[in-house]
């Protein structure tokens, strides 16, 4: 059976079973909390139970390392969303130990996009075109210094409201433990 195949199976079962009233809840998120966190598989499930949060309490936003490169890129744009439109008064960025994007070898991921086909003449069109991989992509050695870095673009954003707390954490992938980085409690300007 194909992993499509395996989940449509699945959620018939879950539909009929009428599994999904436990989640009932509306789209306003009941701590009026976003998370900006990193996609890892590790923390899917780990990330929310470790907070204690249960469906229908935080708006959560994830890509590779949990991080916010573009003022005016999509997580930005929906954390300016969930301020706006949807109750959010504080938001945290938890990035999480060995992370991938700590590990990533800009070259090497060159090197593999080109031994699964991608051309060198594509690498180099874009690169005269003007996309530096290197920034592009985004790699950090400190997950905490990504976490500031990610905090400060949210506080520093001209329509984000200074009375909006903004947190920075790591999470441990295997424990769940969680650091604070940066305390929004403490430079919220109220
Ligand atoms: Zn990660």
């Amino acid at each position: 059976m194909s992993l499509i195949e395996e989940i449509m199976d699945f959620n018939h079962k879950f539909v009929s079973a009428g599994e999904y009233e436990q989640f009932f809840t509306d789209k306003y998120p009941e701590k009026n909390l976003a998370i900006v966190s990193c996609m890892d598989a590790r923390i899917l499930d780990l990330l929310p139970r470790a907070l204690g949060l249960k469906n229908g309490d935080a708006k959560v936003i994830r890509n590779a390392g949990a991080l916010i490169t573009h003022p005016w890129g999509s997580v930005m744009r929906s954390l300016l969303v969930a301020v706006f439109e949807m109750n959010v008064h504080e938001i945290m960025v938890i990035g999480h130990n060995d992370c991938g994007m700590q590990a990533l070898h800009v070259p090497d991921m060159l090197d593999r996009m080109r031994s699964r086909g991608i051309t060198n003449e594509c690498i180099e069109t874009l690169e005269n075109a003007g996309i530096d991989f290197y920034k592009w992509l985004t790699d950090f050695d400190q997950v905490e210094d990504a976490i500031t870095y990610s905090v400060n673009m949210i506080r520093k954003h001209p329509l984000m409201l200074p009375e909006i707390k903004v947190h920075g954490l790591v999470i441990d992938p295997i424990t769940g433990q969680l650091t604070v980085v940066i305390n929004g409690d403490e430079n919220a300007i109220v």
